[in-house]
């Protein structure tokens, strides 16, 4: 990734924002001026970048020094909070940049917590179990004095699972004895006081973000948009399109990339969405694409990947478990003729380079960052509409606050509450950005979603006397 596009995406959010500051209450343009400089040079830094090695013991008997980062971007919103990642792509710069994400994402979305994110250097499928519960241990030793339910509060990410957590939460507590330990982490699995429905909540809350527009937000619009731009109005013809579908006979076709968490349940809430009308036509992981333009058996494929790890790949694995569909290879989803993209894999997916060969009406970030910058602007001239990361793959975090939350009050939810309140705090934010986007200009639906968060993380700071 371009990492360096988040922050100058700040740079010229905070630019427009001090011509029409407004929100602060101040007298003086001059005051005003002053102040959101000095927010956006903190908001464009980090607070604390920490680099540490972890060591293993390979089953061969060889030692491996493996490079290990938590970065707490900022707090100003509330206790650091983000994910930590067991991926190869890992390094200091990318976790930072997902750290900054993340104060984002928690800033748009009203939670109270500020920006971190966690990485291992490591692809975990090349290691064994007794490597993975010594990594994950390890990972707590290194950076247990900058972890805690007050401090900075870890989940899971690309790579890491309820497993990976349990495990450090057994750590935490081996460090800490008689210390509060079950809100240091989130994404703990139920039986250890986890959430019910964290696993499924990111790939809910990302296909809601996507049918809320639909079914919805844009019924419920009296006018077509105000907005007076080219863009808009393609995008107004777009959601008319969609939603003129939607009522009539012919299904939306909906493709995924990524079927881990993220992405296979975005495409079983497609499959089995009743109130809606879709068809998956396409699936995807590291290894393969599967289409079938009359509709993938998503329960199958599902039921098939938790038993082998991954989709099947070839024609006897395709019929043993008569599952229709044809194989190709795992690019060709991104130029998939679909009416609906879920990007669900990793960043970087559309650029530049092919952002002409997307077919696509809407995209869906569910991954954080899979379309650049540069991309997201000529894609939504051509009147494509490209849900972002921090707005669409919020349903994680606001269960990892609620499962904090649960252990502040030491009160279960259960998955309905639980699930429901997501689906609530979602809305509310998918409201608020959808509103203010179609009645800007040129903007993007990203520097809505950056604009929204950095008012409130501006606010704060001048609230909490920072700036002076
Ligand atoms: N890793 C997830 C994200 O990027 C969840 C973070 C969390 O729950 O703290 O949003």
């Amino acid at each position: 990734m371009d990492r360096s596009q988040t922050k100058e995406l700040i740079e010229n959010v905070m630019k427009e924002l001090k011509e029409r500051g407004e929100f602060l209450p101040l007298d003086s343009s001059k005051e005003r001026e002053k102040v959101l400089e000095s927010a956006g040079e903190i908001l464009k830094t980090t607070d604390k970048i920490i680099k540490s090695y972890i060591r293993v013991s390979r089953e061969g008997g060889a030692i491996e020094r493996i490079p290990a980062y938590r970065v707490q971007h900022n707090n100003i919103s509330g206790f650091y909070k983000g994910g930590i990642r067991f991926s190869e792509d890992v390094s200091e710069s990318e976790v930072e940049n997902l750290a900054i994400l993340m104060t984002l994402k928690n800033a748009l979305h009203g939670l109270p917590f500020g920006g971190a994110k966690g990485g291992v250097d490591i692809d975990p499928r090349n290691y064994t179990e007794r490597e993975l519960n010594l990594i994950s241990k390890k990972y707590v030793q290194r950076f247990a004095l900058n972890l805690g339910p007050t401090q900075d509060i870890p989940a899971p990410d690309l790579g890491t699972d309820e497993r990976i957590i349990d495990w450090m939460v057994g750590e935490y507590k081996t460090i800490h004895p008689g210390q509060a330990y079950s809100g240091s982490f989130t994404g703990k699995s139920v039986e250890n006081s986890g959430a019910q429905g964290r696993r499924e909540s990111t790939g809910i809350g990302t296909f809601l973000s996507y049918l809320y527009i639909l079914n919805e937000w844009f019924p419920q619009q009296k006018q077509r948009s105000k907005s007076k731009t080219e863009a808009r109005h393609l995008q107004w013809d777009t959601l008319e399109k969609l939603h003129t579908k939607f009522n009539e006979a012919d299904p939306i076709d909906v493709a995924v990339q990524g079927f881990g968490n993220v992405g296979g349940v975005a495409a079983l809430e497609a499959y089995s969405s009743s109130a809606a009308k879709h068809r998956v036509t396409a699936v995807s992981d590291q290894f393969v694409t599967l289409v079938n333009h009359n509709g993938l058996n998503v329960e199958k494929l599902t039921a098939y990947t938790q038993k082998n790890k991954r989709l099947p790949i070839t024609k006897e694995q395709l019929l043993d478990w008569k599952i229709e569909a044809d194989i190709k290879s795992p690019v060709d989803i991104i130029q998939m003729d679909t009416d609906v993209m879920i990007f669900a894999a990793i960043a970087d997916q559309v650029t530049k380079e092919n952002m002409k060969d997307i077919k696509a009406d809407i995209l869906v970030e569910g991954a954080n960052a899979p379309v650049s910058v540069e991309a997201d602007l000529y894609l939504q001239d051509q009147g494509k509409i490209i849900i972002p990361d921090i707005l669409a793959n919020a349903g994680g975090v606001h269960v990892s606050y609620l499962e904090w939350k649960q252990s502040r009050v030491t009160e279960m939810y259960s998955k309905e509450e639980i699930l429901q309140e997501m689906g609530i705090q979602m809305k509310d934010t998918l409201k608020r950005v959808y509103d203010e986007y179609f009645l800007s200009k040129e903007h993007t639906m990203r520097f809505t979603c950056y604009s929204l968060a950095l008012r409130r993380l501006t606010s704060l700071l001048h609230k909490h006397g920072k700036l002076f």
